[in-house]
């Protein structure tokens, strides 16, 4: 079993806060910080291996061996198992097996995060098949858009990343969600929307959820819309679409033993408010707020404002 150095394993994180899946366990399939795109928003930080070449990390039976070792604390509080990470997790060629490696394991739902940008191949779509959720993100239908707000990597067209989309759809059985990341200025005039509820015609996904700049993003040209514009564009999308912002889902109770290394593997991952920590690992407010401020203290985490909120971050 490969542990860090505070005792937390590598490739397991969480539980973390979800906006959108309540309490999931992540999974993380690809090194940071590799991904097909750059977007602008991104928290998880820019990125610093662009590539569009699958491969296999060698970490398949590490992450399933550390699954089986937290499921025992976990498995009752989870809503969903979560493929995802510090990048694009179908870029792990592997990620077919860790998914039927995760239901040999547990009967919690299996979700996978995607860009989406490797859906138009068919073993890409194939190796999700068997995940109950799929939640692909899609920002834009307009190429210039594509470019200045996703930064794609060369070899990558919008169109193609829509057909995959539609393809992927035809075929799955589980449910989608497909995410749209509004921000200001780039995605959010109405012949941007007007191309996406295109695209979102032909992709047919069970849901729409909007989303737009919640946390501190790699690039600071990307602002977050208001809560009335986000509505106006979810009425835009029809019956299908929700705003999803801010953490809304119930985190798990019951006191946990080395709080410290718990809060610090969420903030290793993503700036979280405090409220997101608290939700994520079942404490009171005050709670959440006294081990944040012991931590830095310490020095090993520092604030950072974005849009009005107070978001923690690991430092190093
Ligand atoms: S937001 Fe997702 S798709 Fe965009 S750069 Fe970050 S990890 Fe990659």
């Amino acid at each position: 079993m490969e542990k860090g150095a505070a005792g937390i394993y590598q490739h397991v994180f969480g539980p973390v806060p979800s906006r959108r899946l309540g309490v999931s366990l992540g999974l993380d399939l690809v090194p940071a910080k590799t991904c097909t795109l750059d977007c602008l928003y991104c928290e998880v930080g820019r990125t610093t291996r662009q590539t569009v070449e699958r491969f296999r990390p060698g970490t398949t039976e590490i992450v399933l061996s550390e699954l089986a070792a937290v499921l025992p604390d976990w498995e009752h509080r989870l809503d969903y198992v979560t493929l995802a990470g510090s990048g694009e997790p179908t870029l792990n060629e592997e990620i077919g097996r860790i998914i039927a490696g995760v239901r040999s394991l547990t009967d919690v739902p299996t979700a996978v995060l995607t860009n989406g940008t490797l859906l138009n191949r068919p073993e890409v779509r194939e190796a999700l098949l068997e995940a109950d959720l799929v939640l692909p993100s899609l920002d834009t239908a307009r190429p210039e858009t594509f470019g200045r707000l996703n930064r794609p990597h060369p070899d990558l067209e919008i169109e193609e990343l829509i057909e995959g989309l539609v393809r992927f759809s035809r075929a799955f059985r589980g449910d989608l969600w497909l995410e749209i990341l509004l921000v200001a200025g780039f995605n959010d005039g109405e012949e941007e929307l007007a191309a996406l509820k295109d695209a979102v015609g032909r992709i047919r996904p069970d849901r729409v959820q909007l989303n737009t700049v919640y946390r501190p993003p790699a690039y600071r040209a990307a602002g977050p819309l208001s809560r009335e514009a986000l509505d106006r564009a979810a009425s835009f999308f029809g019956p299908r679409a929700e705003v999803v912002a801010g953490f809304s889902g119930g985190g798990p109770s019951g006191e946990i033993d080395g709080l410290g290394p718990r809060v610090l593997a969420m903030l290793a991952r993503r700036p979280c408010t405090r409220d997101d920590v608290a939700a994520a690992l079942g404490l009171t407010a005050e709670r959440a707020s006294y081990e944040l401020s012991v931590l830095e203290k310490s020095g090993r985490v520092r604030t950072e404002k974005h849009d009005r909120n107070c978001f923690f971050r690991q430092v190093g």
